[in-house]
């Protein structure tokens, strides 16, 4: 079996045969945004069109970037994530600033911010090099989840759009991903924890989360990421850390 033992193993870590040494897993639950992926940095083009678009009327672009950072938080956890909470962190920033300097909301703003919103919705979803392929090979061995948090409409247009939808038994859009949800699918998907693992980019929401509820998890470490996702790792000796998509292959 797949030694999970040595706390947060990071691969490519020693010499041994990790092939024949795989753990026995029945069902693979899989993130979408930026673990087969691309989406954060449709987010950052998005966030950086809005701040020159401030700056450009003398707005301070740090200033403006912190309170879209904080309204951004705010909305993920009370409106939700997608190109829609985007939109409306955009507006209550806009209206913090217009505000403070008797500015009125016109038809450019209101343009511009629905523009925005539609760059993001209507961001491509090309797969990461090697995904195709790690899916075609895990499918063929494990029962595949498809397992997504935001509007249900825009996420799985964007499974549509990749062309992975092929590879999963099923796709699941989540409004967030904590230990609750995680729990509640065990009971739904009568899921047995110990034979089910969680693969995302997400400490916050893909691997803490299905951990503390008995999954095994395995992080794929990306260079940039979100704020809101940043969270240190649980410590749990059910946990590996990987750097790229493809290298579940040596690991599954
Ligand atoms: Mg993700």
């Amino acid at each position: 079996m797949l030694n999970f033992s040595d706390s947060h193993l990071e691969y490519p870590c020693s010499t041994r045969d990790t092939k024949s040494d795989k753990k026995q897993f029945e069902v693979v639950l899989i993130d979408a945004d930026d673990t087969l992926w691309e989406n954060y940095f449709y987010f950052e083009k998005a966030r950086e069109t809005f701040l020159n678009f401030m700056e450009k009327h003398r707005f301070n672009k740090e200033e403006v970037n912190y309170y879209l950072n904080h309204f951004d938080t705010k909305r993920l956890e009370e409106i939700g994530f997608g190109s829609n909470g985007f939109k409306k962190a955009m507006e209550f920033t806009l209206n913090h600033f217009y505000k403070q300097t008797n500015k009125e909301i016109t038809k450019t703003e209101k343009e511009l911010l629905e523009k925005i919103k539609n760059f993001i919705y209507n961001q491509p979803s090309i797969p990461y090099p090697g995904v195709k392929e790690t899916l075609e090979y895990l499918k063929r061995r494990y029962k595949l989840i498809l397992l997504t948090k935001g509007e249900e409409e825009e996420q799985l247009k964007k499974v549509k759009r990749s062309g992975l939808s092929q590879y999963f038994n099923a796709s699941i859009v989540l409004n967030d991903k904590t230990e609750k949800h995680y729990r509640d699918l065990i009971v739904n998907l009568k899921l047995n924890p110990e034979k089910t693992v969680m693969i995302g980019n997400s400490p916050k929401s893909d691997i803490n989360p299905a951990v503390k509820a008995g999954m095994y998890g395995i992080l794929i470490k990306r260079e940039k990421q979100w704020i809101y996702e940043e969270e240190e790792l649980v410590k749990s000796d059910r946990i590996i850390i990987i750097h790229s998509f493809k290298e579940l292959k040596n690991i599954l």
